[in-house]
């Protein structure tokens, strides 16, 4: 293995954390107990996502305006095209400025029926590309987009599908973020795929701790992504051993990131599911130290 040891590992990188807006006042509790275990780790920002067919927007947006107050952190919104008019979208967006939101993470999002296709509203943004346009006109937003290493289930193909990232970020986004992915070559297949198409933009693995091999392989059906079969059996025999599934994860995420480092990576964005341990201990792994505690 090519890749420096953990123990080489300066830290020397920008990570993220994305959370769900909870539903529940327990969820709540976990949520904010979640934030408060990453923010030492000083991430570039916190990103909150948006739920199909915008069921969460004040919730989104009530959780995103609690973490710039409260936990003073850089934080972004997600927010879709689905069941939403330009001037819906326009008005969301001007209360999040107001809200001293600075960021968001542009996306057409999936209707809330997942068997149906996505079909704009008839006064919307028809595609992520019309919504980052739409945001550049309202603020000065730093935008995000997604990105599909294996490639957007929807798209003719990759090339299309990297026409639209480009799209995307000629429309104003200044970063993309992938979808999660577990072999380290299809990111940097992807990488270099979009670089020689001419795309200059930080490409920013989105990373999964998977603990539950099944559900997420449900999720990866609808999102384009591979679950390889080889997950399967290491998590073979641990289904009433959550420890044991927790250590195995952290460890799979781990070294897909220590490879990932060492192919150049140096910005991750964890797709923590308001959960903190995980995406700590590989932040850790990777070099990654509290505030204050760098020589500690
Ligand atoms: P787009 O970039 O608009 O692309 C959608 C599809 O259309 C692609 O196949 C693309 O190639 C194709 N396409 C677009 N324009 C054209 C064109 N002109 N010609 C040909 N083909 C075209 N969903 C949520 O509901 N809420 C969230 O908070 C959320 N957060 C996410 C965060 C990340 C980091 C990622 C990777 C995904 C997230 N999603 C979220 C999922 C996302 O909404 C879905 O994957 C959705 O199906 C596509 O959104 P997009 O922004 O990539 O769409």
């Amino acid at each position: 293995l090519d890749a420096p040891l953990f123990s080489g590992l300066p830290g020397d990188i920008d990570v993220s954390f994305e959370f769900f807006p909870p539903k529940s006042e327990k969820m709540e509790a976990q949520l904010w107990a979640s934030i408060e275990e990453l923010a030492p780790l000083d991430p570039s920002f916190v990103s909150v996502t948006y739920g199909a067919g915008g069921s969460t927007r004040e919730r989104t947006h009530r959780t995103v305006a609690r973490i710039v107050e409260e936990a003073k952190l850089p934080a972004a919104a997600h927010l879709t095209c689905v069941d939403a008019s330009k001037t819906e979208i326009r008005e969301i967006a001007e209360r999040y400025w107001e809200a001293g939101v600075r960021h968001i993470v542009a996306l057409r999002g999936d209707p809330p029926d997942s068997a149906r296709k996505f079909a704009p509203h008839p006064d919307g943004f028809a595609s992520a590309a019309e919504l980052v346009a739409g945001l550049r006109e309202v603020a000065d937003f730093e935008i995000s987009v997604a990105a599909y290493p294996e490639t957007h289930p929807q798209a003719d193909c990759p090339a299309s599908d990297l026409d639209n990232l480009k799209r995307k970020l000629d429309a104003g986004a200044t970063r993309a973020i992938t979808q999660f992915f577990f072999a380290p070559d299809t990111f940097f297949r992807f990488r270099d795929a979009a670089r020689r198409h001419g795309i200059e933009a930080p490409i920013v693995p989105g990373i999964l701790p998977v603990t539950n091999v099944a559900r997420a392989r449900e999720f990866a059906g609808l999102c384009g992504a591979a679950i390889p079969d080889w997950m399967d059996g290491l998590f073979e025999g641990l289904d009433r051993r959550p420890a044991a599934r927790q250590l195995v994860a952290a460890t799979l995420a781990a070294e897909l990131c220590r490879r990932l480092y060492a192919g150049g990576v140096r910005e991750y964005h964890f797709y923590t599911l308001n959960r903190a341990d995980l995406s700590y201990a590989i932040c850790h792994m990777l070099g990654r130290r509290p505030r204050g505690e760098a020589d500690g």
